[in-house]
């Protein structure tokens, strides 16, 4: 949706000259769409998002390429931050989810275990039978963890975790299950296979890509999570839609690189 980069106002006028004057604040302004902001032209923009849809990745483009290596990289990044703003606005979750904590990357040598070198750690919650948040947490955090519970799901959902301290405050929030494990497997009939489910899908996806760079990793676990979201739809008439309606201003923030 367009709207004024000054105050927000969806409402806004057409100007002669192809600019929006914004009805609320005046503001003038050029809306541009990530699709029309990237110069490739549109049948390589097409080809390359029929590739990305099937999962091919860069490297392996390489004896059929439509564009630089460089090029093709910076369109798919841009994809993908439209992806991950696309899941920002998913609604709360309520009912039965469940939450889980894993880590991702990281050398096989070296520390191991939470906080070793190059890996990151990423929170997630599945409704269960349904949909997936996930985020990269900055520490092994208690706080964050809770910040998260509380931005995306609702006042009285039932929660599913694992043992983990921090979420010995959730049943002050809702119901909460706790899932005992023995030997890697859980004790009695509940689990949090949902969200196990999602780790293995999302480890799936990313282990083609050869090492994901850990400062765009945000827009993968952002691609990742839209992937699954929309595990029944055909994907790429989605994404064509999601770039051209989508105003690359709205996701300039989401290309910075994290640290
Ligand atoms: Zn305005």
């Amino acid at each position: 949706m367009k709207k004024c980069p000054g105050c927000g106002y969806s409402r806004l006028y057409q100007l002669a000259d192809g600019r929006h004057k914004c009805k609320r604040c005046g503001h003038r302004f050029r809306w541009r769409s990530v699709w029309s902001a990237s110069r490739l032209s549109d049948a390589t923009k097409h080809e390359l998002l029929r590739r990305f849809v099937w999962g091919v990745p860069v490297y392996r483009q390489r004896f059929g390429a439509l564009a630089s290596a460089p090029a093709i990289e910076r369109f798919y990044r841009l994809v993908r931050a439209c992806m991950a703003w696309a899941e920002e606005f998913r609604e709360p979750f309520a009912g039965a989810v469940e939450c889980d904590e894993t880590t991702f990357g990281g050398a096989r040598h070296g520390k191991r275990g939470w906080g070793a070198a190059g890996k990151v750690i990423v929170f997630g919650i599945v409704k269960r039978n349904g949909q997936v948040k996930a985020m990269p947490i900055a520490a092994h955090s208690r706080a964050e963890v809770m910040r998260h519970i509380q931005a995306h799901t609702r006042e009285g959902a039932l929660y599913y975790t694992d043992e983990w301290q921090a979420y010995a405050t959730l049943k002050l929030r809702g119901e909460h299950v706790v899932i005992r494990k023995e030997k890697g497997k859980p004790v009695g009939r509940d689990h949090i296979n949902g969200i196990e489910g999602f780790w293995s899908y999302a480890k799936n996806w990313l282990y083609p890509y050869r090492g994901v760079p850990r400062k765009y990793f945000h827009l993968y676990l952002g691609e990742v999570c839209y992937r699954f979201n929309h595990r029944t739809d055909d994907l790429k008439p989605l994404l064509v839609k999601l770039l051209k309606t989508t105003s690359i201003q709205d996701i300039s923030p989401k290309l910075v690189q994290i640290r």
